[in-house]
Protein backbone atom coordinates (compact mmCIF):
# COMPACT_ATOMS: atom_id res chain seq x y z
CA UNK A 1 0.00 0.00 0.00
CA UNK A 2 1.84 3.44 -1.02
CA UNK A 3 1.21 5.84 1.88
CA UNK A 4 -0.85 8.57 2.60
CA UNK A 5 -0.02 12.39 1.91
CA UNK A 6 -0.14 12.77 5.91
CA UNK A 7 2.12 9.68 6.33
CA UNK A 8 4.27 11.31 3.46
CA UNK A 9 4.05 14.88 5.44
CA UNK A 10 4.72 13.07 8.86
CA UNK A 11 7.89 11.70 7.37
CA UNK A 12 9.53 14.43 5.81
CA UNK A 13 8.89 16.43 9.38
CA UNK A 14 12.05 14.60 10.26
CA UNK A 15 14.10 16.00 8.05
CA UNK A 16 15.21 19.82 9.92
CA UNK A 17 15.45 22.32 7.36
CA UNK A 18 17.63 25.26 8.04
CA UNK A 19 15.55 27.21 10.51
CA UNK A 20 15.65 24.28 12.38
CA UNK A 21 12.23 23.26 11.96
CA UNK A 22 11.30 20.16 10.25
CA UNK A 23 10.71 20.29 6.67
CA UNK A 24 7.17 21.59 5.63
CA UNK A 25 6.55 22.99 9.05
CA UNK A 26 7.13 26.81 7.14
CA UNK A 27 4.70 25.86 4.36
CA UNK A 28 7.37 24.70 2.00
CA UNK A 29 5.85 21.79 0.72
CA UNK A 30 4.05 21.88 -2.42
CA UNK A 31 0.58 19.65 -2.29
CA UNK A 32 2.07 16.28 -2.78
CA UNK A 33 0.63 14.15 -5.41
CA UNK A 34 0.09 9.99 -4.56
CA UNK A 35 -0.53 8.25 -7.57
CA UNK A 36 0.08 3.99 -8.44
CA UNK A 37 2.87 4.28 -6.11
CA UNK A 38 4.77 7.71 -7.66
CA UNK A 39 4.90 10.42 -5.15
CA UNK A 40 5.46 14.14 -6.49
CA UNK A 41 5.70 17.62 -4.48
CA UNK A 42 8.23 20.35 -4.60
CA UNK A 43 9.61 22.07 -2.04
CA UNK A 44 9.91 26.05 -2.11
CA UNK A 45 12.61 28.28 -0.73
CA UNK A 46 13.84 31.43 -1.31
CA UNK A 47 16.04 31.76 -4.08
CA UNK A 48 19.02 32.49 -2.02
CA UNK A 49 18.44 29.43 -0.13
CA UNK A 50 18.05 26.89 -3.25
CA UNK A 51 21.62 25.69 -2.53
CA UNK A 52 21.38 24.94 1.04
CA UNK A 53 17.70 23.18 -0.01
CA UNK A 54 19.07 21.14 -3.07
CA UNK A 55 20.58 18.39 -0.10
CA UNK A 56 17.32 19.01 1.87
CA UNK A 57 15.48 18.13 -1.54
CA UNK A 58 17.52 15.19 -2.46
CA UNK A 59 17.10 13.51 0.92
CA UNK A 60 13.36 14.31 0.86
CA UNK A 61 13.14 12.26 -2.59
CA UNK A 62 15.68 9.76 -0.81
CA UNK A 63 13.46 9.05 1.98
CA UNK A 64 10.20 8.87 -0.36
CA UNK A 65 11.56 6.14 -2.26
CA UNK A 66 12.18 4.36 1.28
CA UNK A 67 9.12 4.32 1.94
CA UNK A 68 7.41 0.88 1.75
CA UNK A 69 5.18 0.57 -1.41
CA UNK A 70 6.84 3.61 -3.19
CA UNK A 71 7.80 2.68 -6.62
CA UNK A 72 9.56 6.18 -7.38
CA UNK A 73 9.29 9.84 -6.37
CA UNK A 74 10.08 13.45 -7.91
CA UNK A 75 10.64 16.02 -5.91
CA UNK A 76 11.53 19.54 -7.25
CA UNK A 77 12.97 22.79 -5.53
CA UNK A 78 11.49 25.62 -6.06
CA UNK A 79 11.86 29.70 -5.76
CA UNK A 80 8.36 30.03 -6.75
CA UNK A 81 7.52 32.33 -3.78
CA UNK A 82 9.00 34.16 -0.79
CA UNK A 83 8.19 32.77 2.99
CA UNK A 84 5.47 34.49 4.14
CA UNK A 85 4.10 35.53 0.10
CA UNK A 86 0.70 34.29 -0.86
CA UNK A 87 0.55 31.13 -2.22
CA UNK A 88 0.54 31.27 -5.88
CA UNK A 89 -3.22 30.16 -7.51
CA UNK A 90 -3.28 27.04 -8.81
CA UNK A 91 -2.83 26.43 -12.14
CA UNK A 92 -6.05 27.16 -14.10
CA UNK A 93 -6.87 24.77 -17.02
CA UNK A 94 -9.22 28.01 -18.53
CA UNK A 95 -7.73 30.40 -21.05
CA UNK A 96 -7.74 33.52 -18.65
CA UNK A 97 -6.77 37.05 -19.33
CA UNK A 98 -3.19 37.07 -17.19
CA UNK A 99 -2.92 40.17 -15.10
CA UNK A 100 0.70 42.00 -15.65
CA UNK A 101 1.90 41.90 -12.15
CA UNK A 102 0.13 38.02 -11.57
CA UNK A 103 2.27 36.87 -14.39
CA UNK A 104 5.54 39.04 -13.94
CA UNK A 105 5.61 37.76 -10.52
CA UNK A 106 5.33 34.04 -11.54
CA UNK A 107 7.36 34.38 -14.65
CA UNK A 108 10.25 36.20 -12.43
CA UNK A 109 10.30 33.80 -9.79
CA UNK A 110 9.95 30.79 -12.29
CA UNK A 111 12.89 32.12 -14.44
CA UNK A 112 15.48 33.29 -11.02
CA UNK A 113 14.71 29.60 -9.74
CA UNK A 114 16.35 27.91 -12.85
CA UNK A 115 19.07 29.12 -15.32
CA UNK A 116 17.38 31.25 -18.23
CA UNK A 117 18.84 29.04 -20.92
CA UNK A 118 16.51 25.67 -21.65
CA UNK A 119 18.71 22.69 -21.97
CA UNK A 120 17.66 20.80 -25.50
CA UNK A 121 16.98 17.45 -25.14
CA UNK A 122 19.49 14.87 -26.53
CA UNK A 123 18.31 13.31 -29.36
CA UNK A 124 14.90 15.23 -29.85
CA UNK A 125 15.79 18.26 -32.99
CA UNK A 126 12.82 19.97 -32.93
CA UNK A 127 9.71 20.46 -30.18
CA UNK A 128 7.09 22.03 -31.07
CA UNK A 129 3.50 23.11 -28.81
CA UNK A 130 0.36 22.52 -30.36
CA UNK A 131 -1.67 24.72 -27.78
CA UNK A 132 -5.38 26.47 -27.66
CA UNK A 133 -6.78 29.40 -25.93
CA UNK A 134 -9.44 27.10 -24.38
CA UNK A 135 -10.45 23.50 -23.89
CA UNK A 136 -12.80 21.93 -26.37
CA UNK A 137 -11.64 23.57 -29.74
CA UNK A 138 -9.79 19.98 -30.77
CA UNK A 139 -6.22 20.76 -29.64
CA UNK A 140 -5.43 17.15 -28.63
CA UNK A 141 -7.29 15.65 -32.04
CA UNK A 142 -5.06 18.34 -33.96
CA UNK A 143 -1.58 17.54 -31.88
CA UNK A 144 -2.08 13.23 -33.13
CA UNK A 145 -3.03 14.41 -36.40
CA UNK A 146 -0.21 16.76 -36.97
CA UNK A 147 2.01 14.01 -35.55
CA UNK A 148 0.78 11.47 -37.70
CA UNK A 149 0.81 13.83 -40.64
CA UNK A 150 4.47 14.56 -39.73
CA UNK A 151 5.17 10.69 -39.55
CA UNK A 152 3.69 10.89 -43.04
CA UNK A 153 6.44 12.65 -44.51
CA UNK A 154 9.03 10.37 -43.09
CA UNK A 155 10.18 12.09 -40.07
CA UNK A 156 10.91 10.04 -36.63
CA UNK A 157 7.94 11.58 -34.30
CA UNK A 158 6.92 11.47 -30.96
CA UNK A 159 4.52 12.82 -29.00
CA UNK A 160 3.95 14.21 -25.40
CA UNK A 161 0.95 14.92 -23.90
CA UNK A 162 1.08 17.69 -21.26
CA UNK A 163 -2.05 18.05 -21.27
CA UNK A 164 -2.09 16.87 -17.68
CA UNK A 165 -5.72 17.96 -16.20
CA UNK A 166 -7.76 15.79 -19.06
CA UNK A 167 -4.59 13.10 -20.66
CA UNK A 168 -6.16 11.83 -24.04
CA UNK A 169 -3.41 10.34 -25.95
CA UNK A 170 -4.07 6.95 -24.53
CA UNK A 171 -7.51 7.08 -26.01
CA UNK A 172 -6.79 9.16 -28.97
CA UNK A 173 -3.98 6.81 -29.64
CA UNK A 174 -5.97 3.19 -28.00
CA UNK A 175 -3.23 3.10 -25.73
CA UNK A 176 -3.42 1.67 -22.53
CA UNK A 177 -1.34 -0.10 -19.72
CA UNK A 178 2.08 1.37 -18.11
CA UNK A 179 5.25 2.04 -20.12
CA UNK A 180 8.49 -0.40 -19.28
CA UNK A 181 11.83 1.36 -18.04
CA UNK A 182 14.71 0.92 -19.42
CA UNK A 183 16.18 0.44 -15.96
CA UNK A 184 13.95 0.62 -13.55
CA UNK A 185 13.82 4.43 -13.93
CA UNK A 186 13.68 5.90 -17.47
CA UNK A 187 10.47 5.13 -18.66
CA UNK A 188 10.10 3.55 -22.63
CA UNK A 189 7.34 5.30 -24.66
CA UNK A 190 4.51 3.70 -25.65
CA UNK A 191 4.23 3.15 -29.74
CA UNK A 192 1.57 3.43 -31.75
CA UNK A 193 0.83 4.57 -35.28
CA UNK A 194 4.67 4.75 -35.59
CA UNK A 195 4.70 7.65 -32.71
CA UNK A 196 6.62 7.09 -29.49
CA UNK A 197 4.01 8.32 -26.74
CA UNK A 198 3.88 9.75 -23.25
CA UNK A 199 1.17 10.77 -21.36
CA UNK A 200 0.25 11.17 -17.94
CA UNK A 201 -2.80 9.21 -18.44
CA UNK A 202 -0.41 6.07 -18.99
CA UNK A 203 1.18 6.64 -15.22
CA UNK A 204 -2.06 7.58 -13.36
CA UNK A 205 -5.55 6.45 -13.44
CA UNK A 206 -8.10 8.07 -15.63
CA UNK A 207 -10.31 8.47 -11.82
CA UNK A 208 -7.36 9.87 -10.05
CA UNK A 209 -8.63 13.21 -9.38
CA UNK A 210 -6.09 15.54 -10.97
CA UNK A 211 -5.04 18.38 -8.50
CA UNK A 212 -1.83 20.40 -9.71
CA UNK A 213 0.27 23.15 -8.56
CA UNK A 214 2.19 25.14 -10.78
CA UNK A 215 5.32 23.46 -9.65
CA UNK A 216 4.72 19.74 -10.17
CA UNK A 217 3.19 20.50 -13.20
CA UNK A 218 6.71 21.36 -14.56
CA UNK A 219 8.13 18.29 -12.54
CA UNK A 220 5.59 16.04 -14.04
CA UNK A 221 6.43 17.70 -17.61
CA UNK A 222 10.18 17.57 -17.19
CA UNK A 223 10.43 13.99 -16.39
CA UNK A 224 7.88 13.23 -19.41
CA UNK A 225 10.26 15.37 -21.48
CA UNK A 226 13.73 13.99 -20.08
CA UNK A 227 13.59 10.92 -18.14
CA UNK A 228 12.27 9.10 -21.36
CA UNK A 229 14.15 6.70 -24.25
CA UNK A 230 12.69 9.50 -26.56
CA UNK A 231 15.57 8.00 -28.83
CA UNK A 232 16.31 10.36 -32.28
CA UNK A 233 13.60 12.44 -32.75
CA UNK A 234 13.10 14.85 -35.51
CA UNK A 235 10.32 16.21 -34.28
CA UNK A 236 8.39 16.37 -30.70
CA UNK A 237 4.72 17.14 -30.86
CA UNK A 238 3.64 18.26 -27.43
CA UNK A 239 0.37 18.74 -26.51
CA UNK A 240 0.02 21.02 -24.27
CA UNK A 241 -2.80 22.15 -21.43
CA UNK A 242 -5.53 24.58 -22.94
CA UNK A 243 -5.40 27.63 -21.59
CA UNK A 244 -2.68 30.43 -21.38
CA UNK A 245 -2.57 30.86 -17.13
CA UNK A 246 1.03 30.36 -15.23
CA UNK A 247 0.67 26.64 -16.10
CA UNK A 248 1.22 27.38 -19.19
CA UNK A 249 2.97 30.33 -19.80
CA UNK A 250 5.86 28.59 -17.66
CA UNK A 251 6.23 25.38 -19.70
CA UNK A 252 6.41 27.33 -23.26
CA UNK A 253 9.29 29.09 -21.02
CA UNK A 254 11.03 26.30 -20.11
CA UNK A 255 10.17 23.80 -22.67
CA UNK A 256 13.42 24.12 -25.57
CA UNK A 257 10.58 24.66 -28.09
CA UNK A 258 11.03 25.24 -31.90
CA UNK A 259 7.66 26.62 -32.63
CA UNK A 260 4.16 26.61 -31.29
CA UNK A 261 0.98 25.78 -33.38
CA UNK A 262 -2.16 27.60 -32.08
CA UNK A 263 -5.34 25.56 -32.57
CA UNK A 264 -8.57 27.57 -32.74
CA UNK A 265 -12.32 27.18 -33.83
CA UNK A 266 -13.65 30.36 -35.83
CA UNK A 267 -16.06 31.81 -33.72
CA UNK A 268 -15.11 35.60 -32.11
CA UNK A 269 -14.85 33.68 -28.65
CA UNK A 270 -12.25 31.05 -29.42
CA UNK A 271 -10.06 33.72 -31.51
CA UNK A 272 -9.76 36.14 -28.27
CA UNK A 273 -8.55 32.85 -26.78
CA UNK A 274 -6.27 31.96 -29.64
CA UNK A 275 -4.57 35.74 -29.66
CA UNK A 276 -3.88 34.97 -26.11
CA UNK A 277 -2.19 31.84 -26.92
CA UNK A 278 -0.12 33.58 -29.58
CA UNK A 279 0.66 36.76 -27.41
CA UNK A 280 1.69 33.86 -24.79
CA UNK A 281 4.26 32.70 -26.74
CA UNK A 282 5.43 35.83 -28.20
CA UNK A 283 6.14 36.66 -25.02
CA UNK A 284 8.51 34.18 -24.30
CA UNK A 285 10.86 34.06 -28.22
CA UNK A 286 8.63 30.81 -29.30
CA UNK A 287 8.11 31.82 -32.74
CA UNK A 288 4.21 30.71 -34.14
CA UNK A 289 4.28 28.48 -36.43
CA UNK A 290 0.77 29.14 -37.51
CA UNK A 291 -2.88 28.98 -36.90
CA UNK A 292 -5.01 25.64 -37.69
CA UNK A 293 -8.83 26.41 -37.91
CA UNK A 294 -10.88 23.52 -36.42
CA UNK A 295 -14.44 22.41 -36.77
CA UNK A 296 -13.77 25.37 -39.96
CA UNK A 297 -17.53 24.16 -41.51
CA UNK A 298 -19.42 21.44 -41.23
CA UNK A 299 -20.77 18.72 -44.20
CA UNK A 300 -23.98 17.22 -43.76
CA UNK A 301 -23.54 13.26 -43.97
CA UNK A 302 -26.46 12.94 -45.85
CA UNK A 303 -26.49 15.36 -48.87
CA UNK A 304 -22.55 16.40 -48.42
CA UNK A 305 -23.56 19.69 -48.43
CA UNK A 306 -21.54 22.35 -46.73
CA UNK A 307 -22.55 24.65 -43.94
CA UNK A 308 -20.44 27.21 -42.68
CA UNK A 309 -22.21 26.98 -39.19
CA UNK A 310 -19.32 28.76 -37.34
CA UNK A 311 -18.57 31.74 -38.79
CA UNK A 312 -15.46 29.67 -41.03
CA UNK A 313 -12.65 31.62 -41.94
CA UNK A 314 -12.49 33.34 -38.71
CA UNK A 315 -9.16 31.85 -37.57
CA UNK A 316 -7.69 33.01 -41.64
CA UNK A 317 -8.81 35.99 -41.29
CA UNK A 318 -7.18 36.62 -38.01
CA UNK A 319 -3.42 34.67 -38.37
CA UNK A 320 -3.60 37.34 -41.57
CA UNK A 321 -4.29 40.69 -38.72
CA UNK A 322 -1.50 39.43 -36.57
CA UNK A 323 0.71 38.38 -39.23
CA UNK A 324 1.11 34.75 -38.48
CA UNK A 325 1.49 31.67 -40.96
CA UNK A 326 -2.39 30.15 -41.56
CA UNK A 327 -1.82 26.71 -41.92
CA UNK A 328 -5.17 25.11 -42.86
CA UNK A 329 -8.71 24.49 -42.12
CA UNK A 330 -10.22 20.99 -40.73
CA UNK A 331 -13.80 20.73 -41.10
CA UNK A 332 -16.46 19.63 -38.28
CA UNK A 333 -16.76 15.76 -39.04
CA UNK A 334 -18.45 12.81 -37.49
CA UNK A 335 -15.63 10.42 -39.15
CA UNK A 336 -12.88 12.35 -36.96
CA UNK A 337 -14.32 12.46 -33.99
CA UNK A 338 -15.90 8.45 -34.39
CA UNK A 339 -12.06 7.47 -35.02
CA UNK A 340 -10.54 9.60 -32.66
CA UNK A 341 -12.73 8.27 -29.88
CA UNK A 342 -12.36 4.64 -31.11
CA UNK A 343 -8.47 5.56 -31.11
CA UNK A 344 -7.66 5.39 -34.66
CA UNK A 345 -6.63 8.76 -35.90
CA UNK A 346 -8.02 9.68 -39.32
CA UNK A 347 -5.02 10.38 -40.71
CA UNK A 348 -3.26 6.82 -40.09
CA UNK A 349 -6.66 4.72 -40.13
CA UNK A 350 -8.20 6.79 -43.25
CA UNK A 351 -5.22 8.51 -45.08
CA UNK A 352 -7.11 8.47 -47.98
CA UNK A 353 -9.85 10.62 -47.03
CA UNK A 354 -10.15 14.55 -47.45
CA UNK A 355 -9.48 15.32 -43.42
CA UNK A 356 -5.96 13.07 -43.71
CA UNK A 357 -5.08 15.23 -46.47
CA UNK A 358 -5.56 18.26 -44.74
CA UNK A 359 -3.60 16.91 -41.93
CA UNK A 360 -0.83 16.01 -44.15
CA UNK A 361 -0.82 18.94 -45.75
CA UNK A 362 -0.57 21.18 -42.20
CA UNK A 363 2.10 18.84 -41.49
CA UNK A 364 4.21 19.29 -44.65
CA UNK A 365 3.95 23.44 -43.79
CA UNK A 366 4.98 22.72 -40.20
CA UNK A 367 7.99 20.37 -41.18
CA UNK A 368 9.15 22.82 -44.19
CA UNK A 369 9.50 25.88 -41.85
CA UNK A 370 10.74 23.52 -39.22
CA UNK A 371 13.72 21.78 -42.28
CA UNK A 372 14.21 25.85 -43.57
CA UNK A 373 15.53 26.66 -40.52
CA UNK A 374 12.72 29.56 -40.65
CA UNK A 375 12.16 28.37 -37.01
CA UNK A 376 15.19 29.62 -35.30
CA UNK A 377 15.71 28.16 -31.38
CA UNK A 378 14.65 31.20 -29.30
CA UNK A 379 16.60 33.92 -27.77
CA UNK A 380 17.76 33.30 -23.91
CA UNK A 381 15.18 35.03 -22.04
CA UNK A 382 15.91 38.18 -19.52
CA UNK A 383 14.08 38.85 -16.61
CA UNK A 384 13.52 42.02 -14.94
P1 LIG B 1 -9.15 19.76 -26.83
O1 LIG B 1 -7.85 19.04 -26.82
O2 LIG B 1 -9.06 21.12 -27.46
O3 LIG B 1 -9.87 19.80 -25.53
P2 LIG B 1 -10.15 17.48 -28.30
O4 LIG B 1 -9.13 17.28 -29.37
O5 LIG B 1 -10.13 16.57 -27.12
O6 LIG B 1 -10.12 18.99 -27.81
O7 LIG B 1 -11.57 17.50 -28.99
C1 LIG B 1 -12.76 17.72 -28.27
C2 LIG B 1 -13.85 16.86 -28.90
O8 LIG B 1 -14.12 17.34 -30.21
C3 LIG B 1 -13.48 15.39 -29.04
O9 LIG B 1 -14.62 14.60 -28.81
C4 LIG B 1 -13.05 15.27 -30.50
O10 LIG B 1 -13.26 13.97 -31.03
C5 LIG B 1 -13.93 16.30 -31.16
N1 LIG B 1 -13.32 16.90 -32.35
C6 LIG B 1 -12.15 17.55 -32.45
N2 LIG B 1 -11.95 18.00 -33.70
C7 LIG B 1 -13.03 17.60 -34.42
C8 LIG B 1 -13.44 17.75 -35.80
N3 LIG B 1 -12.69 18.43 -36.67
N4 LIG B 1 -14.61 17.19 -36.16
C9 LIG B 1 -15.39 16.53 -35.26
N5 LIG B 1 -15.06 16.36 -33.98
C10 LIG B 1 -13.92 16.88 -33.56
Amino acid sequence: MAPTKQDIRAALAHIKTPSGRGLGEAGELSEIFVADGKVFFSIACDEADAPVFEPIRARAEAMVKAMPGVQSAAVALTAERKAGSPKPAAPSSQGHAHGHSHTHSHAAHAGQARPPSKPEVPGIAHIIAVASGKGGVGKSTTAVNLALGLVAQGLKVGILDADIYGPSMPRLLGLSGKPRTADGKRMIPMEAWGLKVMSMGFLVEEETPMIWRGPMVMSALTQMLREVEWGILDVLVVDMPPGTGDAQLTMAQQVPLSGAVIVSTPQDLALIDARRGVAMFRKVNVPILGIVENMSYFIAPDTGKRYDIFGHGGAKAEASRISVPFLGEIPLDMMIRENSDAGMPVTAAEPQSPHAMAYRAIAATVAGQLGQGTVKAAPAIIFE
